[in-house]
């Protein structure tokens, strides 16, 4: 279901299946020239179909999209980039950061997987969520991954990027995942948060760093994005 929350920007709920949070938002901003998709959903037909219903409604097909931007590196906002970008032209925006720490933290899927089990088992995991993240984490990443590492444009702390009379500033707000961004739109006022702040509860603080001080980071994150939002004139 699509709901147009400012002129030209529409969110859709793209169902998260087994997942309390129930869904996942999902952003479409359409101007005269472009058609720019925010996150996707997971890589599961039903996500896919919901999207595709979502789209239509508001008289879009999937082979229209031009962009597809994504906030961070998880399933549920990656899933569908590798079955979008086969059937469109699309150009993929990610995080500058993030995509540095694909290509820096593993040459393949594989040794990607290997380092996630490793953060797991030094954290203490049982082992049987080994196989969890295998089974749900990581399938159907191969494809994603290969385009994510090389994003036809990627976005640093502090650039703007314009669609039709949107004018966004990414804001880099580490905590989440490493290189998660942020899109606020000074005139408007509004923040694309991704999953940097979510209703109701705090997002889980999942960035893998064994030098670094996730939470540390997350929490500065929050105090960026205050300090970006409340220093614009009203
Ligand atoms: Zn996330």
């Amino acid at each position: 279901m699509s709901k147009e929350i400012f002129p030209g920007i529409f969110k859709f709920d793209i169902p998260l299946p087994n997942n309390t949070l129930g869904h996942l938002n999902s952003y479409l901003v359409r101007t005269d020239e472009e058609c720019t998709l925010i996150d996707t959903g997971l890589d599961l037909n039903e996500s896919f179909e919901e999207l595709n219903r979502s789209l239509n409604e508001i008289g879009i097909q999937p082979k229209d999209l031009t962009n597809i931007l994504l906030t961070h590196f998880h399933i549920d906002h990656i899933g569908l980039v590798s079955r979008l970008r086969k059937i469109s032209d699309a150009k993929i925006i990610f995080s500058a950061k993030e995509a540095e720490l694909l290509r820096s933290t593993s040459s393949n899927l594989e040794n990607y997987s290997d380092n996630l089990e490793e953060f797991y088992r030094i954290n203490g995991a049982p082992p049987e969520i080994f196989t969890w993240a295998r089974m749900t984490g990581l399938v159907n990443l191969d494809d994603n991954y290969k385009l994510l590492r090389k994003p036809d444009i990627s976005l640093r702390d502090g650039e703007k990027i314009s669609f039709g009379e949107y004018d966004f500033e990414v804001i880099l707000t580490p905590g989440h995942s490493p290189g998660h961004i942020c899109l606020y739109e000074p005139e408007w006022q509004f923040l694309i948060a991704g999953d940097h702040i979510l209703p109701g509860i705090t997002p889980n603080v999942t960035q893998r760093d064994e030098d670094g001080h996730p939470l540390t980071d997350y929490l500065d994150s929050l105090e960026k994005g205050g300090r970006v939002f409340y220093s614009k004139p009203s």
